[in-house]
């Protein structure tokens, strides 16, 4: 029997100390290379896509895009002028907020937006969540012009989390997943069709069904806590 697969390959490029957006003060970091490679027997054998690089923090483990160790890397310079600048015109703390951050907004909203309806106790509900989970406070005027951005890109979450899976590590893959079970627990119960949504999303992630087994049960653990 062959054995094949895919899987990434990390490395780390360089390391030292950066000024974490999130810890707001200098902590250590390391750059890290991630390459998708397809391997056979568990061994990597040929790389099947071009290498995403990430920032990660030593302290609070969020990961940024290289760009907020400064100083402006050569792989942003080369993504065409459009991007540049809109990514120039747009506020600093979005532009190097985690990544698995903007990833809870955008998986969040596409959530929301997957039956084709959203209301207002909804849209309250995911602000509660997203702002629980992340470092920087959402306002109900940016979750609706979110939305209203996320819409016009048109793509499923899985599409979407399949594209920046590479840049998260398991800090970020594991909260992406307890704050998607907060959304589907948002009711009182999480039903077939939302596990079977959330096992999507960390397929797409690359997670192992063991790894989301422990995320899930360390999710109930603390809702059961809760309860008590
Ligand atoms: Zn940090």
């Amino acid at each position: 029997m062959i054995i094949f697969g895919t899987g990434p390959v990390r490395s780390t490029i360089q390391s030292g100390n950066f000024n974490c957006p999130q810890c707001e003060r200098s902590v250590p970091y390391r750059h890290r290379k991630v390459t998708k490679f397809f391997s056979l027997f568990f061994i990597p054998i040929f790389p099947i896509a071009s290498p995403m690089e990430y920032v990660e923090c030593g302290s609070c483990n969020s990961t940024f895009i290289p760009r907020v160790l400064g100083g402006g890397s050569q792989t942003t310079a080369v993504s065409g002028t459009t991007k540049a600048v809109s990514a120039a015109e747009a506020p600093q703390e979005d532009n190097f907020m985690a990544i698995y951050e903007k990833a809870i907004r955008h998986c969040m909203v596409l959530v929301m937006l997957a039956d084709g309806v959203i209301d207002e106790n909804e849209k309250i509900q995911v602000q509660k969540i997203i702002n629980k989970f992340g470092h920087n406070d959402l306002t109900m005027e940016q979750l609706e012009g979110y939305i209203e951005q996320v819409k016009t890109e048109n793509q499923d979450v899985a599409t979407y989390l399949r594209k920046v899976g590479p840049s998260l590590n398991d800090h970020g893959k594991d909260t992406i997943i307890k704050v998607a079970l907060s959304v589907a627990d948002a009711d009182g119960h999480i039903d077939k069709s939302e596990i079977e949504m959330i096992t999507k999303m960390s397929n797409a992630m690359d997670m192992s069904s063991s790894h989301l087994k422990r995320v899930m049960g360390e999710f109930n653990e603390k809702r059961r806590e809760l309860a008590n």
